[in-house]
């Protein structure tokens, strides 16, 4: 006769066996068509730009095509909340960063997701610091000038920045709230085109991801005043560090990474985060991420929890900072 003992032993092991049939096909076979990765942001920008860089070799290791489509509006909350409510079935992710799945919690009280409840957390991709950016013939020639001119200029300067939410806004109003100024905001679909009139000399001033920056900065086509990390940026040897310019208060680094709508299965997820690390140790990626001075991950911070920790962190971390600006 079977023991107490043994017959649980046998039901659980046929409890697991029912579970392992019980992986959906679709999930088994994943993925057997093309990926959507929603990208928050107009092309050419940051978020636009590390998607770009990783998903071209995720797909190669998954077998199937990630096309990039941009959905802009709303510091990237209007993307966010389609892939929130888009089928949790692999085909449809997001590559969210620090605006869309932190900063924006305390600046859209009606926020229709959340970043933690409405999300499975993928792969963390790079980490991006923040660099204090004018254009060229903005007056300071250091930052300051820079802190002086713009206390002095209060009413007239403006702060170009991806929409309320934004990394770039988010950071600004961090900067600005070190500061005690209220620059006119300039908001753009992106922090690419805010890059163009920066450029184009149509705005003064822009916070935003190194990504963004270091071939604008070493074509000499804009100003580039600090980096906002305790380090410089091995891509940007010459620009200092906020510390190093005189204003240690302001500290900043962005990130970005996959989500995928909540209740995505764990085999995807997990075949998913597989793919986006081999994306990450591979030679050109990480030559490419490298030269536009993004931080990779290192391997602890490439998991999923490890992406659900510091989504919990950064909401945590803005929220006091944002609160009282919203
Ligand atoms: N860097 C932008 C931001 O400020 C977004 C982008 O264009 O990638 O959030």
């Amino acid at each position: 006769m079977m023991s107490i003992r043994s017959l649980a032993g046998a039901c659980l092991s046929a409890f697991a066996a029912l579970g392992a049939f019980a992986v959906p096909a679709s999930a088994q076979n994943y993925p057997t068509r093309t990926i959507t990765m929603i990208v928050p942001f107009a092309a050419g920008g940051p978020t636009d730009v590390i998607s770009r860089i990783v998903t071209a070799h995720m797909a190669q290791t998954l077998g199937q095509s990630i096309v990039i489509e941009n959905v802009v509006g709303a510091g990237g909350t209007t993307a966010t909340t389609r892939a929130a409510r888009a089928a949790n079935d692999g085909y449809t992710l997001i590559t969210g960063h620090m605006g869309t799945h932190a900063a924006s919690v305390p600046l859209y009280p009606k926020l229709a997701y959340h970043p933690e409840k409405d999300f499975e957390p993928v792969a963390l991709l790079a980490g991006t610091p923040i660099l204090i950016l004018a254009r060229k013939d903005f007056p300071p020639k250091d930052l300051k000038e820079f802190v002086a001119y713009v206390k002095a200029n209060a009413e007239k300067v403006n702060a170009a920045h991806a929409g309320i939410g934004s990394v770039s806004h988010a950071s600004c109003e961090l900067l600005n709230s070190i500061l005690d100024v209220k620059p006119v905001g300039v908001p753009f679909n992106g922090t690419g085109p805010a890059m163009n009139a920066l450029v184009a000399g149509q705005v003064d001033y822009m916070c935003d991801q190194i990504v963004n920056a270091v071939p604008q900065i070493n074509a000499g086509t804009i100003k580039a005043y600090a980096v906002a990390t305790p380090e410089r940026n091995p891509s940007l040897p010459n620009v200092p560090t906020t510390t190093e310019a005189g204003l240690p208060a302001f500290q900043a680094q962005a990130w970005n990474a996959v989500f995928a709508p909540k209740g995505t299965s764990p085999a995807i997820i997990a075949t998913l985060n597989a793919a986006a690390i081999k994306a990450l140790d591979d030679e050109n990626v990480r030559k490419r991420l490298l030269e536009l001075g993004s931080v990779i991950p290192a391997p602890a911070n490439r998991t999923p929890e490890a992406l659900a920790t510091l989504v919990k962190n950064e909401i945590a971390k803005w929220t006091p900072v944002l609160k009282p600006a919203s």
